[in-house]
């Protein structure tokens, strides 16, 4: 394959930024500087541009802790996404697994694979997602059985949730839906209000807590597989 068609296709920019990184002399192939785009690579040559080996992907998977202040979007006029935040590896493609609110912490999965997207967020697959709360009003015991028989929003009663608390106003919710500001608008339903919100579990994936907020890794071919189960 043509050395510009590679490096575009695994995220590298367009074609014309490549044969630019091409002039610029920033492209090299088994220790030999690339001269011209039409130079061929096969996919086990060691490549790199900027000095940086490069990996080939046919899709990418990520596990990021995401920050407050940052977007679940690919882009956006006002604030910086979560892709935004993404430098190691190429970001062509990739768009974060449904949304988190701009005040919401926590794990949130990026890709480029379509179908796992889809598989994750379609709501028959119903895979619970477990969210940590802090809130401030007074919790009762009935609010457990109020989550679990289901709450009006949009005009449709919730699918059973799972209301743990943990003390001192904090809780852990699991939902099995993508309500737009679920957890918030649950828990206002019931007199209280969401000051903290940080998801820690997505099926059976859980936040990996060596990651520190904007900090991201691969998920293991193991989590990807295991995520559904
Ligand atoms: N529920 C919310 O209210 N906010 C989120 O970010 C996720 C779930």
């Amino acid at each position: 394959m043509r050395i510009d068609k590679y490096l575009s296709d695994a995220g590298y920019g367009s074609r014309t930024t490549i044969k630019k990184l091409i002039k610029e002399r920033k492209v090299v192939v088994n220790d030999e500087i690339v001269k011209k785009p039409e130079f061929q690579v096969k996919t086990t040559d060691e490549i790199y541009v900027n000095e940086i080996k490069v990996k080939y992907y046919e899709n990418l998977y990520l596990l990021m802790n995401k920050p407050a202040g940052v977007v679940s979007a690919t882009t956006d006029n006002s604030y910086q996404t979560v892709i935004d935040l993404v430098k190691d590896y190429p970001t062509k493609n990739l768009f974060p697994v449904g949304r988190l609110d701009i005040d919401t912490v926590g794990l949130l999965i990026l890709t480029t694979d379509g179908d796992f997207s889809h598989r994750l967020t379609n709501p028959k697959s119903a895979i619970y997602k477990t969210y940590y709360a802090v809130f401030t009003g007074e919790y009762n015991e009935e609010i457990i059985k109020i989550f679990h028989d289901g709450i009006i929003l949009d005009g449709e009663k919730t699918k059973p949730a799972y209301f743990e608390y943990l003390g001192n106003n904090s809780c852990n919710i699991s939902i099995c839906e993508g309500k737009f500001h679920q957890i918030k608008r649950m828990l206002k339903a019931v007199k209280l209000e969401v000051i903290y919100l940080k998801r820690i579990k997505y099926g059976s994936l859980l936040l990996d807590e060596t990651l520190k907020e904007g900090e991201y890794r691969m998920l293991t071919n193991l989590e990807i597989k295991q995520i559904f189960e």
